[in-house]
């Protein structure tokens, strides 16, 4: 045993990154987030080799300005909130300061930004967690992130990441459900110089139909019924699948609170309930939903990766779920006869 003492900042972040860095689709993840905390209307993501060579995000957002640039990298800094009260009604996607800190200690990391309002643009770069002085550079406004060599100062967690097909396939499957999550931003996605997705902004009800289609599959809408309806500071909308459209696996699962994607115990709860009586055994509901309400009735500082959230009333979220889900699917109960069974 050694006397106790301070880690050294650099160690500090390698511990905090493997809280939310898990594999390239966490990195992934925190960089789309910042873009779409930017305002970007546009988010670009290249990949190489599954993300293990390289994670690009490219966005058209507010940009950081230049003398902004070291605490962008610097751990528990952050412009989302700035006290206990902003942190109660957090409506960003981010607010631990912590993403850039703890990716820039496990990679080569390059963030070149430039500033809505500013002529100029400037790059940092972070190897290892020793950062470089801002050197002037060509970007238009917005900002790009480069991720090289993820993990390469952490043998174990390189150990585990799967193959480039794999790691891919999350990224892709991450991507899907910020596409879903934000249809007026028009993302790209490209692996191995190849472009894999392409969302165009959607600018109207349809157009974000297609978009799911493009998701859950040509025949989802055909097969889906369309809620919206609000009561008592919560509002559900989205598209539910009608039994038809069910799943042998619960992979075509949406659910999103106020614009994030979420795991949660009661959701899952008043979705299966709702669905209880018209769905088959085994099978699963494919759905996309979005529930908005007041975040200050949603404490989304639950778990560090943020897939987890905590209603402050849980029991009117739940019921309020289930009744308007249950009463959409009323009409294909009546029906529920005449459907093919199997
Ligand atoms: P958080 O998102 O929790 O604030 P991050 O470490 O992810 O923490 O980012 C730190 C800060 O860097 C953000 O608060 C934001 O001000 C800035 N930032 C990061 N990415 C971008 C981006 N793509 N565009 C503009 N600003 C960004
Ligand atoms: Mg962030």
């Amino acid at each position: 045993m050694t006397a106790i003492r301070l880690l050294p900042p650099a160690l500090i972040n390698q511990i905090a990154a493997g809280e939310v860095i898990e594999r390239p689709s966490s990195v992934v993840k925190e960089l789309v987030e910042n873009s779409l905390d930017a305002g970007a209307r546009r988010i670009e993501v290249d990949i190489e080799a599954g993300g293990a060579r390289l994670i690009r995000v490219r966005d058209d957002g507010g940009g950081i300005p230049v003398d902004e640039l070291p605490l962008a990298v610097a751990s528990h800094a952050t412009s989302k909130i700035g006290s206990f009260d902003d942190l109660e009604h957090v409506a960003s996607m981010g607010f631990r300061g912590e993403a850039l800190a703890s990716v820039s200690s496990v990679s080569r990391f390059a963030l070149t930004s430039r500033a809505s309002g500013e002529d100029a643009a400037f790059r940092i770069e972070v190897d290892g967690g020793k950062l470089q002085a801002a050197r002037p550079a060509q970007h238009p406004q917005g900002t790009s992130v480069e991720i090289r060599d993820l993990f390469y100062n952490v043998p174990a967690r390189r150990k585990f990441m799967r193959a480039e097909r794999t790691e891919f396939a999350h990224i892709d499957d991450l991507l899907k459900s910020l596409a879903l999550a934000r249809d007026g931003v028009e993302f790209r996605l490209s692996h191995n110089g190849k472009p894999v997705r392409i969302w165009k902004a959607a600018s109207d009800e349809r157009a974000a139909l297609q978009r799911v289609a493009e998701v859950l599959g040509e025949e989802f809408p055909a097969q889906s019924l369309r809620i919206d309806h609000a009561a008592a500071g919560l509002h559900l909308s989205g598209w539910v699948g009608l039994p038809t459209a069910s799943r042998a696996q619960a992979d075509s699962q949406y659910f999103y609170v106020n614009g994030r994607l979420v795991r949660d115990r009661i959701v899952a709860h008043a979705v299966r309930q709702a669905y209880a009586d018209v769905l088959f055994h085994g099978r699963h509901a494919a759905f996309v939903l979005y529930l908005q309400l007041d975040p200050a009735g949603v404490d989304v500082n639950v778990h560090p990766a943020k897939h987890e959230v905590r209603f402050r009333e849980q029991r009117l979220v739940h019921d309020f779920l289930f009744r308007t889900l249950h009463e959409a699917l009323a009409q294909t109960r009546a029906g529920l006869g005449t459907l093919p069974a199997a």
